[in-house]
């Protein structure tokens, strides 16, 4: 099985880290970084480590795949393939928006315990290596607001800024949250 901690990420993969002011409660939390990983097997890059086309690069170097170089990604990458870093994260994301979205409005302490766990554990097993290390690390500063869906669910849209910020993507507006995910556009373009 191939090892998660064995990747090469380019610098235009894993943005750019440095200041954000989102993470400012955060002041420790390091730029992303794969220097410091470990190869267990060069041979066998960590495809959910990395976006399609660095894993490509990867794979190129290690293998003697490189008559398959001209093909496209979509070629390359139909949905029946294994998830890269940002296909993952876009599943992984809608899967945890949506379940902030439908967490209960008065959950019990028990839920509460939880729901927390769940981040924990999470931050744990995510196969993205640098990813889970990132949250772990947001996790240690501003654990999970388990104490209602509204809370939870703004929590989660700010650690989730935290990360576009990172990358260089737009911030997401969070009062339009469970717009998004849970009830649709106001415009009612979601309605079907
Ligand atoms: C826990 C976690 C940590 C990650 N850490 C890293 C990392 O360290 N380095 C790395 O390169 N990649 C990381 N990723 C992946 C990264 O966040 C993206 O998923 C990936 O780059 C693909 O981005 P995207 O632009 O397709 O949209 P995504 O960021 O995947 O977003 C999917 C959709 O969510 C909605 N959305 C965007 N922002 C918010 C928000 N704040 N609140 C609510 N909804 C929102 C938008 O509609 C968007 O289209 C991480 C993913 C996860 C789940």
């Amino acid at each position: 099985m191939p090892s998660r901690y064995s990747f090469d990420i380019d610098s235009d993969s894993t943005g750019g880290g440095g200041a954000n002011p989102l993470f400012g409660a955060f002041p420790n939390v390091p730029p992303l970084s794969n220097s410091n990983k470990t190869e267990e097997d060069p041979k066998k890059p960590c495809r959910a480590c990395m976006d399609f086309k660095s894993w490509r690069k990867q794979q190129e170097k290690s293998s003697k795949q490189k008559q398959a170089g001209d093909l496209t990604q979509q070629e390359h990458n139909p949905n029946n393939c294994p998830l890269d870093k940002d296909q993952l994260g876009q599943h992984t994301w809608g899967f945890l928006h949506t379940m902030a979205a439908y967490y209960p409005d008065k959950p019990s302490p028990e839920q509460q315990k939880d729901m927390g766990t769940f981040f924990t554990l999470l931050s744990k097993f995510y196969p993205c290596d640098v990813c889970a290390t990132d949250l772990a690390e947001q996790l240690k500063v501003r654990p999970p607001a388990t104490n209602s869906q509204s809370s939870l669910s703004q929590w989660l849209c700010w650690l989730h800024n935290g990360v576009n910020q990172k990358l260089g993507k737009p911030q997401f507006d969070c009062s339009k949250v469970n717009e998004r995910w849970r009830d649709g556009w106001s415009d009612g373009s979601c309605d079907y």
